[in-house]
């Protein structure tokens, strides 16, 4: 009720706000312009530039309105003239509204994009404001709207961004009073942060560029902040410490050569390395939190395998590793198994599909401690399971679970945690989102891979690969050929679902029996899943039509041939990972990427692929193709208001994490600083409390 008397609106208004989450004054205050324009600078029109993005502005006086008609719309045709006498046209169609608002003989700045036509200066639709001849300008009463960096918000179901514009200006003088700085004296000192109240006025009505960008920095910063908090402060409830603490122990590598020994091949340097940062995280004596970051094929899993060896024998604990999918736990359990059965271990799967009895035996023999090692689906861990024991966690494709999800193996006394990812985080974006993590990276793959070939082609070009393609089946090798669809129901206007397109590929390869070639998809059982990797890998099946479901981890070293059909509507870095499915061995493997033109932005974008293999920068060009919210969506949702370049501006985060830190030394738990408390309890996009 009283914003609607504080704003002197409508009630039809008041509920737009309320339905938009706007309650209070100061809820009006936190919804922040979406852009601004540069009123400040006013050109006289011989300097105006044409075809700029934003808009400029000029000043004049108008000299004569005409009106005609064309085809039945009304054409305003107003000249003006500036203080030198150059000439210039406003162009209105059809708004008699708007040309009602120019008055002959008047001044006004006109604010827009000009064009430069017919030997004619023209402005079409502009924003006008009523101004004063240029001899009075020094008693110019202070036009809100002119003169200015004027703010420019979001229009809302109808309520036109000038109305906020007037609104926000007639309420100013209320900023002191409803905002009020959350953060220590010493602090905003120290970081050199503009205060809160000061921040507020200058988003909205800023006095000049320099203190805009001040007040963007303090928004940014803020935000930021309690991102970081929240890491640190999970950070310290799950270590019990913000320190790193001295090792007690070193690791000793002696007890890894039983199982060094049985591997078919040497551990690359880059996973040596990450191994001996994680038995060295083992012997700190707090729990470990580290986030491993390799390609796909770099060889993550031995090195996860490796460290919950080590658990085992130096400490006796009990591991587990996560998986996002079925099909990869079952994988990654063959693998385990192969090499820590023998050295009498004794790992186990549990997943969804198992029968209740197995699941049951399973659980209750982590619960006595008979299992060493655990290989499960992440949904499965989710239900009722105990353990005697655990002190490692791995989880797999870590980008797939949430923060929410770390959370929870708190309540198993705290485990090291090891996240990998064949998602390359860039340093500033994994400082963002994972504060509280040590960050390893294996940048190498295994010597003796051949480089996959890559080619971008057209659909012609690929039904012309047929015999080429029939010919290596012969040999034994086996095919992938990926759909853009996700799911089967999911049917894009220009895609071929993917059944339609199993169906076309099998009759295009009539030549092979039809049980040779399979439809994988994400709606299929875990279990017909399974099965059909299965056959796949044993070359049963020959020719799989997957979706995306692949994308995650599978190894069949025969695969060495992919298509990937509408290549253009996945990120670059989804195509690395896809096109990693293949050269797994020592045949040489091919990746086609079939896309409808051969030209244009889509197929430039995409054509990087054919010499490109650098994980790093992949990810960064779908950076700049604007696929953050790709990349951080899976990572963590809510946080798309920080633009991208502030998140990945690493020495702004490290100076922010910089001040978390700051905070929690002098303010544990943030006691003490109650305005401050509230701001990281409140919604994300409420942005200054
Ligand atoms: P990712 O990092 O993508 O999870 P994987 O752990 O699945 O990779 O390993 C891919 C393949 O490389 C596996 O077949 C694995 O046995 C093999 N591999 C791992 N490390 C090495 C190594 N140092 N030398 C040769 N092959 C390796
Ligand atoms: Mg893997």
């Amino acid at each position: 009720m009283w914003l609607k008397e504080e704003l002197r609106t409508t009630p039809r208004y008041v509920s737009i706000l309320a339905q938009n989450g706007i309650h209070t004054l100061k809820d009006f205050f936190n919804n922040f312009p979406r852009t601004y324009e540069d009123r400040s600078h006013i050109k006289p029109l011989t300097e105006l530039i044409f075809d700029e993005k934003g808009k400029t502005a000029t000043k004049g006086m108008i000299i004569q309105k005409k009106v005609f008609r064309r085809g039945g719309k009304m054409i305003y045709d107003i000249a003006f003239q500036d203080q030198y006498g150059n000439r210039g046209t406003i162009s209105i169609f059809n708004s008699g509204f708007l040309a009602g608002k120019l008055v002959e003989n008047q001044r006004y700045i006109i604010v827009g994009k000009p064009k430069f036509q017919y030997g004619k200066v023209i402005f079409s639709h502009p924003d006008v404001v009523p101004t004063v001849a240029p001899e009075e300008e020094t008693q110019e009463a202070s036009s809100y709207n002119s003169g200015r960096i004027f703010p420019i918000y979001s229009e809302m179901q109808g309520i036109k961004p000038g109305w906020f514009a007037q609104k926000i200006w007639d309420n100013l003088d209320r900023i002191d009073q409803l905002f009020s700085e959350y953060l220590p004296t010493e602090f905003v000192e120290q970081f050199d942060l503009l205060g809160v109240a000061s921040t507020v006025r200058n988003l909205h009505y800023p006095e000049n560029e320099d203190i805009r960008q001040k007040a963007l920095y303090r928004l940014f910063f803020d935000r930021l902040l309690r991102i970081q908090l929240y890491s640190l402060m999970n950070k310290l409830a799950y270590t019990g410490s913000l320190d790193v603490p001295l090792v007690q122990e070193d690791p000793t590598w002696e007890l890894l050569k039983a199982v060094l020994e049985r591997l078919p091949f040497q551990l690359t340097v880059a996973q040596k390395k990450v191994i001996i940062q994680i038995l060295e995280d083992f012997h700190r004596g707090k729990p470990m939190m580290r986030l491993l970051q390799g390609d796909v094929g770099s060889g993550k899993t031995v090195v996860a395998m490796i460290a919950a060896y080590y658990i085992h024998q130096v400490f006796g604990g009990q591991s587990v590793l996560l998986a996002p999918l079925e099909v990869l736990a079952n994988q990654h359990y063959k693998t385990v198994a192969k090499f820590l059965l023998p050295l009498w271990l004794r790992v186990e799967l549990l997943t969804g599909s198992l029968p209740k009895a197995q699941k049951d035996k399973v659980k209750a023999d982590l619960v006595s401690g008979k299992i060493d090692f655990l290989v499960a689906t992440h949904a499965v861990l989710q239900e009722s399971v105990d353990f005697k024991n655990l002190q490692f966690v791995c989880i797999d494709e870590q980008h797939k679970f949430g923060v929410k999800q770390r959370a929870m193996f708190k309540k198993f006394s705290s485990p090291h945690i090891l996240q990998m990812t064949a998602t390359p985080i860039p340093r500033s974006m994994a400082l963002a989102f994972f504060g509280e993590f040590d960050v390893s990276i294996i940048d190498q793959l295994p010597a003796g891979r051949i480089p996959i070939d890559t080619k971008v082609i057209s659909e012609s070009e690929y039904l012309k690969l047929k015999p080429w393609i029939l010919q290596k089946i012969e040999q034994g090798q086996r095919v992938f050929v990926v759909t853009p669809l996700i799911e089967m129901s999911e049917k894009m206007d220009d895609v071929t679902s993917a059944t339609e397109q199993y169906e076309q590929i099998c009759e295009y390869f009539s030549e092979l029996p039809n049980e040779k070639i399979w439809l994988l998809h994400g709606r299929m059982s875990a279990k017909d899943k399974d099965q059909i990797m299965n056959d796949f890998k044993s070359g049963r099946k020959c020719l799989l039509v997957s979706t995306t479901v692949i994308e995650v981890g599978v190894d069949v070293p025969e695969a060495t041939i992919m298509i990937i059909k509408n290549a253009e509507r996945f990120w670059l870095s989804q195509l690395h990972q896809l096109r990693g499915r293949i050269g797994r061995s020592t045949i040489k493997s091919y990746c086609f990427l079939e896309t409808p033109k051969k030209s244009g932005d889509a197929y430039q974008r995409i054509k990087v692929m054919e010499t490109t293999t650098d994980w790093f920068k992949l990810a960064e060009l779908d950076l700049q193709n604007r696929g953050s919210g790709e990349i951080l969506g899976t990572m963590q949702s809510g946080d798309s208001d920080i633009p991208l370049e502030i998140m990945t501006d690493l020495k702004f985060l490290e100076k922010v994490q910089e001040g978390a830190m700051w905070l929690l030394k002098r303010y544990p738990h943030l006691e003490g600083l109650p305005g401050l408390q509230k701001f990281m309890n409140e919604k994300i996009g409420d942005v200054l409390a």
